[in-house]
């Protein structure tokens, strides 16, 4: 077993930090206050090749392997979770799915604006009634001639107002009775598309999400993507893959909460001590390092057996579910460990404090990575 980085997956580190402290820092407390999306932002993440970091070359992607996803999603969320969640979802519930199940034609139409960052795409399967049972959603695409026609609305749309085109889970019916679900590549300007207003949220507030209103939305058959009844398998196994994504988040919004912590805790002086002198402080600082170094093996070891195409479904429900709580622990410490400057918004640690919480929410609650892992265990799979 080697805990060595590769050259390539260290440069990855060094110029996705350097690029986030220079690029990110400054925007990132703005995106926060003023709830905005930025696309200048979007625009230089193009430059480090954000958009397609997983992508064929032959698209415009970088072809990085699983781990320098991980550590590129990490260094960005760890100076802006909100651009961390742009970047992931775009990367890895998005451009994956039609990377893996797509026709050439969709792959040629797609991504190559995809990977450049010209459009931004993302994921949407839950709805008002169907949120941690993805089975019960009630979109329904009725065939009609060459397209299907598509009803229903989606909620809590991550990159919502700002896609150009969204793999969307939905119910199918066809002409011969054929009933099942399927994912359809659904385009912004197709008739009937219509966007709801922007969720006001706790955190990741530079991440627009919000609700779509599909009123009888003509989707193209070739539009399909993968086989017609393939939908439910494709959410679960592009599920497995973004919750590596967002276990990396969590680790970098970790990671900076403990950072400041323990810079905090050297410059800050009570009874004419540093509190890192105090036991009580430093124990919190020795925990946190712990737990983060934990929570990263587990995301590299689900992002090495990824791409050694090894089963990584009870490893990517567990690195998410580890990453997320350890880190949402990290950043109520961190916090504390700031005092009242802590609960200020002229520090960072109160945006990681809220920022980070829904990293336990979504793409699958803590409680289903524990039921995931567990069936997976019971299965044999131990
Ligand atoms: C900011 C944000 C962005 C999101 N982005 C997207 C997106 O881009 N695309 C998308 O499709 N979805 C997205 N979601 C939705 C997210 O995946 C769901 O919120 C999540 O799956 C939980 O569903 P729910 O909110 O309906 O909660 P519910 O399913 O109603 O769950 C409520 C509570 O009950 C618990 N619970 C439910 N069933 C069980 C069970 N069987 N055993 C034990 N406990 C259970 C849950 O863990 C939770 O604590 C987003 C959500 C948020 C908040």
């Amino acid at each position: 077993m080697n805990f060595e980085l590769k050259d390539k997956q260290k440069l990855v580190r060094s110029s996705v930090r350097k690029f986030s402290e220079e690029v990110l820092a400054p925007v990132a407390p703005i995106i926060d206050r003023d709830a905005e999306f930025s696309w200048d932002t979007a625009k230089e993440l193009s430059k480090i090749n954000a958009w397609g970091i997983q992508l064929p070359e032959k698209y415009g992607g970088a072809d990085l392997d699983s781990i320098s996803y991980s550590i590129t999603i990490e260094e960005i969320s760890r100076i802006c979770a909100s651009t961390g969640l742009t970047v992931t979802v775009h990367n890895s519930v998005g451009a994956y799915p039609i990377y893996k199940w797509g026709s050439e034609e969709q792959k040629e139409k797609f991504l190559p604006d995809l990977a450049s960052g010209n459009k931004i795409t993302g994921f949407t399967w839950t709805e008002p009634n169907a949120g941690s049972d993805a089975s019960g959603i009630e979109c329904l695409a009725v065939e009609d001639g060459d397209d299907f026609v598509l009803n229903g609305s989606k909620i809590f749309v991550t990159n919502g107002a700002i896609a150009s085109v969204l793999v969307v889970g939905t119910r199918f019916k066809k002409e011969n009775g054929e009933e099942g679900m399927t994912a359809l590549l659904v385009e912004k300007d197709m008739e009937g598309y219509e966007i709801g207003t922007k969720e006001d949220k706790l955190g990741m507030r530079g991440n627009p999400t919000t609700s779509l209103y599909f009123n009888n939305v003509r989707v193209p058959k070739e539009n399909v993507l993968g086989k017609i009844s393939d939908g439910f398998k494709i959410a679960m196994q592009t599920l497995d893959v973004g919750r590596i994504g967002i276990a990396a988040q969590a680790l970098g919004i970790a990671q900076a909460a403990y950072e400041h912590a323990v810079e905090y805790s050297k410059g800050r002086i009570q009874f004419r001590k540093p509190i890192s002198n105090f036991q009580g402080v430093s124990f919190k600082l020795a925990e946190m390092a712990t737990n983060i170094d934990a929570a990263r093996l587990l995301v590299y070891r689900a992002a090495y057996l990824k791409d050694n195409r090894e089963r990584f479904t009870k490893e990517s429900a567990m690195c998410k579910y580890y990453a997320s709580k350890i880190a949402r622990k990290a950043t109520q410490e961190a916090l504390q460990v700031h005092g009242g400057y802590g609960y200020m918004k002229d520090l960072p640690v109160e945006r990681y404090y809220r920022d980070v919480k829904v990293t336990e929410i979504y793409e699958g609650t803590s409680e289903i990575m524990k039921l995931i892992i567990a069936q997976q265990i019971l299965r044999g799979n131990i």
